[in-house]
C-alpha cells in the first residue's frame, strides 16, 4: 500500500511497530501533493520545510505523544504561530499570528507534522470554497465539482490523501458537509467541548473545530487530543472528556434511532434519499430500533441562522481595519483609510454578511430580527431536547444533493443558504454532529449520512458511525483522482 492512503491509526500501528518511519510516510505524502495537488488546489500554504525540520526534532527528543509524526493539515483560520493564517482573505494575505490556537497546541505536545493550512470559504463564509480570495479548491472525485464549504479544502486534501487527516471548523455545516462532499468523515463536537482560542472568529456562538479523517476511529483519535476546557475560552465547557476510542466497537443493538420526518422534504436529491434510506436499513439490521421523530422548527432554521450568523459575524470582523492585523490601504485620512481597507480586503459574500448582520442589529431592526431569531434558536434547541427524550441519535442526510458543479451556485446566494438546510440546526442547538459516507448517487459521487448527538454525547455519534461504517465499506472507495490527473 501506498502510504499517503494510509489513516492516522493505522499509520500510529506502523509507526510503533518500526515497520515505517516517520520520514517514510512524510515523503510519501508530500509526493503525493505535488503529484495532484496542481488539480485539487487544496492547501493556500504548504509547510515542507518546517515539516521535515520537525520529524528531525521528533526524532531527537524521542517524542512518543499519540500523533508522533502523523502529518496533518489544519485549516487556515485556526491560528499557527510563525506560519501565515490567511482565513482565504486578501486582508490577511500576509498575517503571521504571534500565538498559537490551543487547539494545535495541543496537536503540538501530541507530535503531529503540520503539512500545510487549507483553503476555505474567506473567513468560512460559505459551502463551496468558491468564496475564498484566492482560488477554488476543487472536489477530489470530479474536478469540476465544488469540495463543498467552507472546510472545502481540509476535506478535499483528506479526499486526495494529501495528508492523513485534518482540522476543520464548523459554524453551520463547514466540517459536515465537504466531508460528506468529498466522501470522508467529519465531526462537528459539542459546542463548548473544543477550544475555540485562535481560532479566527466568525460567529462565536456557533462555531466550534473538529477533525475531518478517511475513518471513524480516526476522528475519534483526534478528538481525544484536541478536546477538553481552556481557560482561554470561556465558552469551553469544563466537563471530562471521554477516550472517544474506548466505546468504539460496542453493539448498537437496541439503540434507538431517531429519524426526522422534516429532513426528506421536496428538494431531496433522489439518490440522496436512496442512499440515506439504505443506511436507515443497514442500521436497523444491526439492531437498532428506528423511530419517527418530530424536529418541528426545521424550516425556521436557515433564516434563523442568518439573521445570528450574519449578526455575530459583523460584530467579529469590526477589528479588520487596518490597523492591527493584516492589509492596510492607503487613505487621505484614518476614516478613509478604514474604509479602502475593508473595502478592498473583503470579497463580496464577506461584505454582503457585514452588511445584512449590520442591518439586523441596527436601531429599531433589532426586536424584529435578531431578538426574534434568537428566540426561535431556543425553539430549535429543545426540538432536539424533546427529540432526544424519545431516541438516543438522529439520523438525517448531510446535505439535501452531492457536490454540485463549480460555478453553478456562486451568483444566487439564497440558493447557497438553502443547501445549509440540514446541517445549521445542530450548530443552532449547539449539539454534536458526524458526516459519514453512506453510498454514491448514479454519478458516483459520495453521499453523507449525518448522525447527531445529545449535548456532549460524541460517544453515542462515533459508535454508531463506527458500526455502520465496518459493516458496510463505503469509506474504503477512493476517488480516482490518479486517473483525472493524467
Ligand atoms: N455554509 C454556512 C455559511 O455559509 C456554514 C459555514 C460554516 O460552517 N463556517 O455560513
Amino acid at each position: 500500500m501506498e502510504l499517503f492512503r494510509l489513516g492516522i491509526s493505522e499509520a500510529r500501528d506502523l509507526l510503533r511497530r518500526g515497520e515505517v518511519s516517520a520520514k517514510d510516510i512524510l515523503d510519501a505524502v508530500f509526493s503525493r501533493i505535488e503529484a495532484v495537488e496542481g488539480s485539487v488546489k487544496a492547501f493556500v500554504s504548504l509547510t515542507r520545510a518546517e515539516a521535515y525540520e520537525r520529524i528531525e526534532t521528533l526524532a531527537r527528543t524521542g517524542d512518543d505523544g499519540s500523533l508522533a509524526g502523523i502529518p496533518l493539515a489544519v485549516k487556515d483560520n485556526i491560528c499557527t504561530k510563525g506560519i501565515r493564517t490567511t482565513c482565504s482573505s486578501k486582508i490577511l494575505e500576509g498575517f503571521v499570528p504571534p500565538y498559537e490556537s490551543s487547539v494545535t497546541e495541543k496537536l503540538n505536545s501530541s507530535g503531529y507534522v503540520l503539512v500545510g493550512k487549507t483553503n476555505l470559504d474567506e473567513f468560512a463564509m460559505g459551502s463551496s470554497t468558491e468564496n475564498s480570495g484566492f482560488f477554488v479548491t476543487r472536489n477530489p472525485w470530479d474536478l469540476e465539482r465544488v469540495p463543498g464549504g467552507s472546510s472545502g479544502g481540509s476535506a478535499a486534501a483528506v479526499a486526495a490523501d494529501e495528508c492523513l487527516g485534518a482540522l476543520g471548523s464548523d459554524t453551520g455545516g463547514s466540517i459536515r458537509q465537504p466531508a460528506a462532499f468529498c466522501g470522508v468523515v467529519g465531526l462537528k463536537p459539542t459546542y463548548g467541548r473544543v477550544s475555540r482560542y485562535g481560532l479566527v472568529a466568525f460567529a462565536s456562538s456557533l462555531d466550534q473545530i473538529g477533525p475531518i479523517t478517511k475513518c471513524v476511529k480516526d476522528a475519534a483519535l483526534l478528538l481525544n487530543v484536541i478536546s477538553g476546557h481552556d481557560k482561554r475560552d470561556s465558552t469551553s465547557v469544563p466537563v471530562e472528556a471521554p477516550d472517544f476510542t474506548s466505546g468504539l466497537d460496542r453493539e448498537i443493538r437496541g439503540l434507538r434511532i431517531g429519524v426526522p420526518r422534516e429532513y426528506f422534504i421536496e428538494g431531496l436529491d433522489p439518490d440522496v434519499e436512496r442512499s440515506v434510506r439504505d443506511a436507515i436499513e443497514a442500521l436497523e439490521r444491526l439492531g437498532a430500533e428506528v423511530v419517527e421523530v418530530s424536529l418541528p422548527h426545521t424550516g425556521y432554521a436557515v433564516a434563523t441562522y442568518y439573521i445570528l450568523a450574519t449578526s455575530e459575524a459583523s460584530s467579529n470582523l469590526a477589528r479588520f481595519d487596518g490597523v492591527k492585523y493584516g492589509f492596510r490601504a492607503e487613505g487621505k485620512d484614518l476614516i478613509d483609510m478604514y474604509m479602502e481597507t475593508r473595502a478592498s480586503g473583503f470579497g463580496p459574500e464577506v461584505k454582503r454578511r457585514i452588511m445584512l448582520g449590520t442591518y439586523a442589529l441596527s436601531a429599531g431592526y433589532y426586536d424584529a430580527y435578531y431578538r426574534k431569531a434568537q428566540q426561535v434558536r431556543t425553539l430549535v434547541k429543545s426540538d432536539f431536547e424533546k427529540a432526544f427524550e424519545e431516541v438516543d441519535v438522529i439520523v438525517t442526510p448531510t446535505s439535501p444533493t452531492a457536490a454540485f458543479r463549480i460555478g453553478d451556485k456562486v451568483s444566487d446566494p439564497l440558493q447557497m443558504y438553502l443547501s445549509d438546510i440540514f446541517t445549521i440546526s445542530v450548530n443552532l442547538a449547539g449539539v454534536p454532529a458526524i458526516s459519514i459516507p453512506c453510498g454514491y448517487t448514479t454519478e458516483g459521487l459520495p453521499v453523507g449520512l449525518q448522525i447527531i448527538g445529545k449535548h456532549f454525547d460524541e460517544a453515542a455519534v462515533l459508535n454508531v458511525s463506527y458500526a455502520f461504517e465496518q459493516s458496510t465499506g463505503w469509506h474504503e472507495r477512493r476517488p480516482g483522482i490518479d486517473r483525472l490527473n493524467r
